[in-house]
């Protein structure tokens, strides 16, 4: 989407280690403009889909899956990181590790929210080693609901998220993929 890539050129910033800083539009300070038309790609992608419920994951992710919603006119339903150690039976849970924050999270939904009869999106901002969407998978395997696939802002293709899930049959609809950081902060696109 080149609105998207052009935004990043834009107010994006290569850091250390691979990752690309995007707080000005998507991550600190967000726009909700920009995140309405990204949301209508989506929509369009999914629209034979009927979805009627959108999986993310705190934090970075629900602001996205907000405006998606409104798009899909369903409910959002974000996992939630929790350090509670008794985990009762209400809840499917499952665990992540932070590519960003590098340690392992347990995450939760509640059993009520997700049921064998829901078709689920999920809406992620990033996907870089494929953790977090791999943990959103297992909660939707464990509820039986079914899934409908993956919208993501933005895939760093130069890690090997993208191309696993994808081999394990996820269809993954990204609306800019980073082909490449350099450590002079250019940044280019895979088509
Ligand atoms: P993964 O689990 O695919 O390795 O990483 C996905 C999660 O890590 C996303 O939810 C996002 O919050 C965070 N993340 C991964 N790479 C980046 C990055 O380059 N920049 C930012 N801002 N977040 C990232």
């Amino acid at each position: 989407m080149r609105l998207l890539e052009e935004r990043i050129l834009r107010d994006g910033h290569v850091r250390a280690g691979g990752v690309l800083k995007v707080d000005g539009f998507l991550n600190h300070q967000m726009d909700v403009a920009l995140f309405a038309q990204l949301a209508e790609q989506w929509h369009e992608a999914f629209a034979a889909d009927n979805v009627n419920k959108i999986l993310t994951i705190e934090a970075s992710g629900i602001g996205l899956a907000c405006i998606a919603a409104q798009a899909f006119g369903c409910p959002v339903l974000f996992a939630k990181k929790t350090k509670t150690k008794n985990i009762d039976g209400s809840v499917y849970t499952t665990k992540v590790e932070s590519f960003t924050h590098g340690r392992v999270y347990d995450v939760i939904v509640a059993k009520e929210y997700l049921l064998p009869t829901d078709r689920v999106l999920l809406i992620d901002d990033f996907l870089a080693n494929g953790a977090a969407l791999e943990g959103l998978c297992d909660l939707v395997r464990q509820a039986g609901a079914t899934l409908v696939g993956a919208g993501i802002a933005v895939e760093k293709c130069f890690q090997p998220g993208g191309a696993r899930l994808r081999a394990q049959g996820l269809r993954i609809e990204s609306l800019a993929k980073v082909a490449s950081m350099g450590d002079d902060g250019s940044i280019s696109f895979a088509p």
